[in-house]
């Protein structure tokens, strides 16, 4: 049941309830003062018809005293005068007087016994007093002094008074008595009821004679022994009811009123309210989020609806805001993977209509992620991450979308991007962005990113697109980070091929398995032996031997590179100690991984290995690719110059193959360059061009070159006309295993 229902029933019936004890109350004040008035009525009635009564009956003894105590009665009585009856008892007189009924006698003889009766008609006679009324008159003529009282006639009081007989002067008495009655029966009494507003009766005393209403049963002078005379004050029970009457309709309609009026005014002002507001927040519920419960004015309610609507407004905001959050990320504010995922469902529905202009799906990995989190901290890889997602976002149109997928992963919603041309060279300026130098805690950062590519197409849903995305995104960082990969069908399976590689790789790693061959470099002025370069080799027995190109890239994913690092290290000083012992002044240069350069264990290490082998400092150089160098400069330059405090020098390998600054040659004391072999190839096509300004702007810096790849005697020669130091080639030796390479160093004519 509705609130409204249950106040308006609670309202009935406390009212009802109300109206049933205030209806009783009434009745009893009501009763208690009528029964006040009753008996006040009553004392008043009584006393009047006493008052009546005493004159009745002196009248009556009055009438009866003149006619007993006069010369001609008395005459009468003696014989003397026999017209007296006929002159003196008239109907007339009876009439006068209201006598019923007159006797004249003594004991044991009654003279006159005469009775007015009354016709119906109006007129009446004197007849003699029937023989039952005589004989109850008989004992009231035996009293000599005569009297006065009540005797009862029939079912009737009669009053009578007995005055002896005698002259008018008194005297001669002759013991005859004059007897006078007047009746008090209904027709009699009428007109004394009448005139004291009460009814009056005369019953025998004890008699059961009753009147309705209130009665007083007055005690009657003397004479009137035997009877009662009854007063009633009118109907209590009557006046009661209908006084009860009166107040309950009164009560009734008062309550109805009252609880009509009230309802109502509960209804209008609280209960329709209430309701409406119920309904109207039923309505929010399910339709528009806009709508507003309606107020009117100022009160109660209106501000409870104000109060709705404000909780309403806030909800639906934090609702809207928590719908936009769980679509970004919180960290960049861009759009999260799932903000991603709803935008590239729309972009593959886009695609269904228009595969012309179908978008591209980059899949961005930065390289260089866990080494800022690694070396700076979380907070400023945060930061470089949020720098990061500016500067995507700034250099988007606004029909393509950059989401951060997590970690150190985004990707790119591109529109209208479906060749690979296009989408490559979308790619190559993502690439760009990444590349552009951040400040970060005063260290300069040059990072780097993988990217793999999908296209929107019908027949692919986002996961399946994300998925290749990823998948191109790998193959790209296998093949030497810092570039795009289209996904192609291929890939998939080649890089489920590349993670079983890395599994063996481990084994291989933590089995001892890899080598440190060496290829020989020598000083290009005079051919002579100058050093050797330690080459990772892995032979795995299932697939044979494995290019360092295939797996050096699948150590670099994580810090399996270190570890192979390290191995290589000491197994090529293992080899190089007694080829060192021969020819004293050769060096050792090692690939080093700017991982390993990273690891606060390199000193450690490098330094414990040396001394293991018993190889001066002085005999090792450490290689580390151009693209590396210094991707973080925390700890690089620091760790380099322990190092050449034990005499140890740092190279660059692959110069002028990468992007370095030059500028940066200048912070990090690097001790030679190394010429990647794509310029000494050039250079044996007759194009010298880069590798003679690569030479020259190391000699500039002071920087001896060993020139890479010299395959033929011809490039030997013209990069010695170049005046580049060192040369390392296939035309001057291949690398060795550390069993061969001894045997190769002794046929080697012994330097002058
Ligand atoms: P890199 O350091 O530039 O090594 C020189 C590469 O050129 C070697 O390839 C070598 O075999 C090859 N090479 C030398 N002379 C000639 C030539 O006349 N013609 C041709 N075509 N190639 C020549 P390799 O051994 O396959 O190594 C490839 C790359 O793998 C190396 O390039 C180096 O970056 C990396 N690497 C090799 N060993 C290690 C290692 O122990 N640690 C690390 N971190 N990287 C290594
Ligand atoms: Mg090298
Ligand atoms: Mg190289």
């Amino acid at each position: 049941m509705g609130i409204r229902k249950r106040t308006l029933g609670t309202i009935a019936l406390v009212l009802a309830a109300s109206m049933v004890v205030s209806f009783t109350i009434s009745a009893l004040a009501l009763l208690a003062s009528d029964r006040a008035h009753d008996q006040a009525e009553i004392v008043r009635a009584s006393s009047a018809a006493e008052e009546w009564l005493a004159e009745t009956r002196t009248a009556l003894a009055g009438a009866t005293r003149d006619y007993a105590q006069w010369d001609d009665t008395l005459d009468f009585t003696e014989g003397r005068a026999p017209n007296y009856l006929v002159d003196n008892l008239t109907v007339t007189s009876f009439e006068n007087l209201g006598l019923a009924a007159v006797a004249i006698g003594r004991p044991g003889s009654t003279m006159v016994a005469l009775q007015r009766i009354a016709a119906d008609d109006g007129t009446a006679e004197l007849a003699p007093l029937a023989d039952e009324t005589t004989a109850v008159f008989l004992p009231l003529l035996a009293d000599p002094t005569g009297g006065s009282g009540l005797v009862r006639v029939g079912d009737e009081a009669w009053l009578y008074v007995a005055v002896p007989v005698t002259r008018t002067d008194g005297s001669g008495a002759n013991g005859m008595i004059w007897l006078s009655c007047v009746r008090m029966g209904e027709a009699q009494l009428a007109s004394p009821q009448r005139l004291l507003s009460a009814r009056i009766a005369f019953v025998p005393r004890g008699s059961s004679a009753s009147i309705e209403g209130l009665r007083r049963e007055l005690e009657l002078a003397g004479g009137f022994q035997d009877w009662d005379v009854v007063v009633s004050a009118g109907s209590r029970d009557a006046r009661a009811h209908e006084g009860l009457t009166a107040v309950g309709a009164n009560t009734a309609v008062l309550g109805l009123v009252l609880i009509i009026a009230t309802a109502a005014l509960l209804n209008r002002l609280v209960l329709s309210r209430l309701s409406q507001l119920s309904d109207g927040l039923a309505t929010l519920r399910s339709g528009d989020a806009h709508a507003r419960l309606p107020v009117e004015g100022n009160d109660e309610l209106d501000r409870l609806a104000h109060a709705i609507n404000e909780l309403l407004a806030s909800d639906r905001e934090l609702r809207e805001q928590a719908e936009r959050e769980a679509r970004r990320d919180a960290l960049t504010d861009l759009p999260n993977r799932r903000g991603l995922r709803e935008h590239l469902d729309l972009a593959i529905q886009a695609s269904r209509g228009q595969p012309q202009a179908a978008s591209a799906l980059l899949f961005i990995d930065l390289d260089q992620m866990k080494r800022v989190n690694d070396q700076l901290g979380h907070v400023a890889g945060d930061a470089m991450l949020q720098e990061l997602g500016r500067r995507f976002a700034a250099a988007l149109p606004p029909s393509d979308i950059v989401a951060r997928l997590g970690g150190d992963e985004f990707a790119m919603v591109l529109a209208n991007t479906c060749t690979t041309e296009a989408a490559g060279a979308r790619a190559e300026q993502v690439l760009e962005v990444v590349r552009r130098p951040m400040e970060l805690l005063s260290t300069r950062l040059e990072l780097g990113a993988s990217i793999g590519i999908s296209f929107c197409r019908p027949d692919a849903d986002a996961a399946t697109l994300m998925k290749e995305a990823d998948t191109a995104m790998y193959a790209a960082k296998l093949t030497g980070r810092g570039r795009f990969t289209v996904y192609d069908r291929s890939m998939h399976a080649r890089v489920l091929g590349e993670l079983a590689l890395e599994s063996a790789l481990r084994t291989a790693i933590r089995s001892g398995q890899i080598r440190g061959d060496l290829q020989p470099i020598v000083r290009l002025s005079n051919g002579e032996l100058a050093g050797y370069e330690a080459l990772a080799r892995w032979t795995d027995p299932q697939r044979g031997p494995i290019s360092p190109v295939v797996f050096i890239p699948i150590a670099e994913q994580g810090p399996l590179i270190v570890e192979l690092d390290g191995q290589v290290l000491d197994r090529a000083l293992a080899a190089f100690a007694p080829l060192l012992a021969d020819r004293p002044g050769l060096f050792l240069t090692v690939n080093t991984s700017a991982r390993r350069f990273e690891s606060p264990d390199l000193v450690a290490d490098v330094i414990q290995s040396l001394a293991r082998h018993g190889v001066a400092g002085e005999a090792l150089i450490l290689e580390v690719t151009e693209t590396q160098f210094g991707r973080s400069e925390d700890g690089w330059a620091d760790r380099v110059r322990t190092l050449m405090d034990q005499g140890v020098r740092v190279a660059l390998d692959d110069f002028g193959a990468g992007y370095s600054s030059l500028g940066r040659l200048r912070q990090v004391p690097v001790a030679m360059l190394k010429l990647d072999r794509s310029f000494v190839v050039h250079l044996s096509e007759g194009a010298p061009g880069l590798a003679e300004a690569i030479i020259r702007l190391a000699s500039a810096l002071s920087l001896p070159v060993i020139a890479e790849g010299i395959e033929t005697p011809e490039v030997g020669e013209q990069l010695a006309g170049l005046a580049c130091e060192f040369g390392q080639g296939w035309h001057f030796g291949r690398p060795m295993t550390a069993e061969t390479v001894a045997a190769w160093q002794q046929s080697l004519p012994k330097p002058t």
